[in-house]
């Protein structure tokens, strides 16, 4: 079969690149896709359209704007299934991940902001002892720059695109090169869903070249970037001399607190699932559980069971639970975390370097690796401290409210935590003190899109969500009126 070879997409059309990377599919390690590795110039040529095209976009209602991002959902609706397959060969991840997560929820981030948009008010105050009236007004910022991670590919750069433009904006795209092809799908559907050239400009390549240049344009006044905190370091570091209005959402090492009086017939499962959905290359996985000592050892025996069922193999293969991994190189890192927690002290009950890993022939070279968990990981090592992102979760005990608080809070990173008990007030209580900013209890997962999502400490910076996304994407001006 000819190698898919990607363009960009940029006033409408697409546009051959000078230069292209490629990219690969996780499951075989073999070339996938070739990918534009665009720079300074492909960028310009974007950001220029996308100015083109604000003054007509902006000026539209947002009811004009909602039909056109409802028409988007739908023709991506439409095509589910090769939006799927396609997602689950650059990703690695499963298809029935990418067939019941990814893109039902890249449709539903269109339709969602295509009717959150007709619902915002503007605020009035009035001061009638100097006779003033003030108001509020809202209007697009601009040119949105929009930077996107590979893990949940399609599923995150809509979460960015449909709320950049629903408000008036015009974007510059930039997916993962790792992870390009369903951004390169959406674009052909653009022009059908009545999107008008320029609106919405997809620049592919590398973070180093496409990002960096994007985030150093001097006409893209605001950057909206998911991704690793290192990578947000840079971006506010070169995004500084502009003033630039950001939005990080980045890395986790989330806790689970799992109490005594938990009901462990959710848990389990549940606590399983969250760390190991999408090979754990959510930045919502747990990566660290911490059990009350009484029910430590039942816990550890019924969850490393569990995890022991989850299937890793063909990602095409529907009863298949665990994918491949996106890299060669993310791969060995993460075994890299297991062998150090061994070093560390720490003891490894399943998985990697415990259990053999049976592959289907045609996966041989994939990048694969077990459901792994580590138990009596002290909480000062490189596994209960650092993101690892992949397969890999360490259980540790705790005795009390106050110590596991504490022993919770104690990383960088603040981005979801879950807590399991059945005492409604512990609940609340734990939840109000965890640094973190999501917080399950007994579930994981839940979202409502109209709620605040997004980091504390070194997690993020802002939120995401219809209130939160829309103050984000807009300017807002006070207007004090004498009369
Ligand atoms: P990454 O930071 O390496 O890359 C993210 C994106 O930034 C890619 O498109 C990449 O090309 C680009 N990039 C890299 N260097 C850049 C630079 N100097 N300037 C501009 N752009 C640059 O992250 P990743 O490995 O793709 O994704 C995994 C990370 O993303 C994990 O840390 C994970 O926790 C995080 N993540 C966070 C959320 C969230 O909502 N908080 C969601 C998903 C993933």
């Amino acid at each position: 079969m000819a190698l898919l070879v990607l363009d960009n997409f940029i006033g409408g059309k697409f546009v051959p690149c000078s230069s292209y990377i490629d990219s690969y599919n996780p499951s075989t390690g073999d070339v996938y896709c070739r990918v534009p590795d665009s720079g300074k110039e492909e960028v310009e040529a974007a950001v220029k359209a996308a100015k083109a095209a604000f003054p007509i976009w902006s000026s539209k209602s947002p009811l004009e704007r909602s039909r056109i991002l409802n028409k988007l959902a739908d023709l991506i609706e439409h095509d589910l299934e090769e939006f799927a397959q396609a997602e689950s060969k650059d990703q690695g991840k499963t298809i029935t991940f990418a067939r019941t997560v990814d893109i039902p929820r890249a449709v539903y981030n269109f339709r969602f902001f295509a009717s959150s948009i007709l619902h915002h008010r503007t605020e009035c105050t009035e001061m009638a002892s100097v006779g003033c009236m003030h108001y509020t007004s809202r209007a697009p910022v601009g040119v949105a720059g929009l930077i996107s991670p590979w893990n949940l590919p399609l599923y995150l750069l809509t979460w960015k695109i449909a709320p950049a433009i629903a408000c008036g904006n015009t974007v510059v795209a930039k997916p993962s090169e790792m992870t390009s092809v369903t951004a390169w799908m959406m674009c052909k559907l653009l022009e059908k869903a009545g999107v008008p050239h320029g609106v919405v400009n997809v620049v592919f390549g590398t973070g180093t070249k496409a990002g960096e240049a994007l985030v150093c344009h001097p006409d893209v006044p605001l950057i909206s970037f998911t991704g690793s905190t290192l990578t947000a370091q840079r971006i506010m570091e070169k995004s500084a001399p502009h003033c630039k209005r950001l939005s990080l959402e980045l890395g986790g090492k989330n806790p689970a607190v799992i109490f005594d009086d938990a009901d462990l017939t959710q848990c389990i499962p549940t606590t399983v699932r969250s760390s190991f959905a999408n090979q754990g290359e959510i930045c919502l996985c747990t990566s660290r559980i911490f059990v009350q000592r009484g029910i430590y050892s039942e816990f550890l025996r019924r969850f490393v069971a569990e995890a022991k069922k989850w299937k890793v193999g063909n990602p095409s293969d529907p009863t298949v639970d665990v994918g491949a991994l996106i890299s060669k190189e993310h791969l060995e890192k993460v075994r890299n975390y297991v062998k150090k927690a061994q070093a560390e002290g720490a003891r490894v009950l399943c998985g990697e370097g415990v259990d053999s890993l049976a592959l289907p022939t045609g996966n041989q070279k994939g990048y694969f690796m077990l459901p792994t968990v580590i138990a009596e990981a002290k909480d000062e090592s490189c596994c209960m401290q650092e993101e690892i992102f992949g397969p890999v979760t360490c259980v540790v005990a705790f005795d009390t409210e106050e110590e596991v608080i504490e022993r919770a809070n104690s990383v960088k990173y603040g981005l979801a935590a879950t807590v399991w008990s059945s005492n409604v007030g512990r609940v609340h209580r734990v939840a109000q003190r965890l640094q973190s900013g999501l917080v399950w209890t007994n579930c994981w997962l839940v979202r409502d899109l109209n709620m605040p999502f997004g980091g504390m400490k070194a997690s993020g910076i802002g939120r995401e969500g219809a209130k939160d996304s829309y103050e984000f994407f807009t300017e807002v001006k006070t207007i004090t009126v004498k009369h």
